[in-house]
C-alpha cells in the first residue's frame, strides 16, 4: 500500500557558510537551510522521518539535556526560529496527538535532525546502529553535532528503539524504506517514500544542497568523504531505478517544491 500523504514540516532555518554546505565552494557567501521534518500518512500507521530543530535547544542552550550544550550558544544564533514550528505544533494543527506516532525514521541524529525526539515516547524509533553508538561517543569536531539533550532518553531500558544494519522496511509493503548512506555521518540512513503519483527519495544531508548532490560536493564538516561519494552514487542509482524525486534535505529550493501545510503531497 502506497503512503497516502507526505507532509513536510519545517521546525527553523538555519544559516551556514555556503563552503560549509557545499565543499569549498563561494565561501563568505550564506546558505540559508530548512530544516524540516516529514510526516508520513498510511493505513497502518504515522510515520516521522527525523524530529528538526528544538525550540527549546535554541532558547537556552546552557541548560539543555544532561550536560547542557555550550557550543550551540554562537550557533543558535544562525537559526531563524519564526519560519518553523516545533513537529507538536505542526502535529496538533494536523489534528494530531504526539502519541499517535507509531514509528520515527532517523536519517542521523545531528541535532538539527534529532531535536525534539523525547516528544514522542511511545514511538518505535529506527536509526542505524553505526549512529546510535556514534552519538554517545563521536570523535573530534563531529561532537559538536550531537547533543545528549536530543537523544540520552533512547538509552532507557523501555525505550523502543530498532537499531538497523542494512535496510529497513517499516510496514514491510516497500512503501517506507530507510536504506544506508553513510558518510555524512557513521549511520547517516535516507528514507524511499512510495506515494500514489511516484516516489520521493528524502535524502537526508547525504548532500546539504542541490548543488552539492549535482556534483558531489558534500557538506565540508562530513565524517567521510569517501562513504558520502559512495552514498551519493547510491541514491542515483537508486532514484533511477525507481524514478524517483530526490529532496535534498536542507536545500531551499528542493524544500519549496514540496506543498506548504496543510497540503501534502499525494
Ligand atoms: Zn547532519
Amino acid at each position: 500500500m502506497p503512503v497516502e500523504k507526505l507532509y513536510r514540516l519545517n521546525t527553523a532555518t538555519w544559516t551556514l557558510d555556503y563552503s560549509a554546505a557545499t565543499q569549498l565552494q563561494q565561501p563568505g557567501e550564506p546558505f540559508p537551510g530548512w530544516c524540516p521534518c516529514y510526516l508520513l500518512e498510511h493505513p497502518e500507521g504515522l510515520v516521522l522521518v527525523d524530529t528538526g530543530v528544538s525550540h527549546e535547544m535554541a532558547e537556552d542552550p546552557l541548560s539543555y539535556g544532561p550536560q547542557g550544550a555550550p557550543h550551540m550558544v554562537d550557533f543558535v544564533d544562525t537559526l531563524d526560529l519564526s519560519t518553523g514550528k516545533m513537529p507538536t505544533e505542526h502535529l496538533a494543527d494536523l489534528g494530531y496527538e504526539p502519541s499517535d506516532v507509531d514509528t520515527i525514521v532517523m536519517s542521523h541524529l545531528h541535532t538539527d535532525h534529532a531535536g525534539n525526539l523525547d516528544a514522542f515516547p511511545e514511538a518505535t524509533v529506527v536509526v542505524q546502529k553505526d549512529e546510535l553508538r556514534y552519538a554517545f561517543w563521536p570523535d573530534g569536531a563531529q561532537r559538536l553535532f550531537y547533543l545528549e539533550g536530543d537523544f540520552h532518553h533512547l538509552r532507557r531500558l523501555d525505550a523502543d528503539v530498532v537499531a538497523v544494519t542494512g535496510e529497513y522496511d517499516v510496514f514491510g509493503d516497500g512503501s517506507i524504506v530507510a536504506f544506508p548512506t553513510p558518510g555524512h555521518s557513521p549511520g547517516h540512513q535516507s528514507v524511499e517514500v512510495r506515494l500514489e503519483s511516484g516516489t520521493v527519495i528524502l535524502a537526508g544531508d547525504a548532500a546539504n544542497s542541490r548543488v552539492g548532490y549535482e556534483q558531489g560536493l558534500v557538506a565540508a564538516f562530513a565524517w567521510s568523504l569517501e562513504e558520502s561519494i559512495d552514498s551519493l552514487t547510491a541514491i542515483e542509482t537508486r532514484a533511477r531505478q525507481a524514478d524517483a524525486d530526490v529532496i535534498v534535505h536542507h536545500d531551499p529550493e528542493d524544500q519549496g517544491r514540496l506543498p506548504e501545510p496543510p497540503n501534502a503531497l499525494h
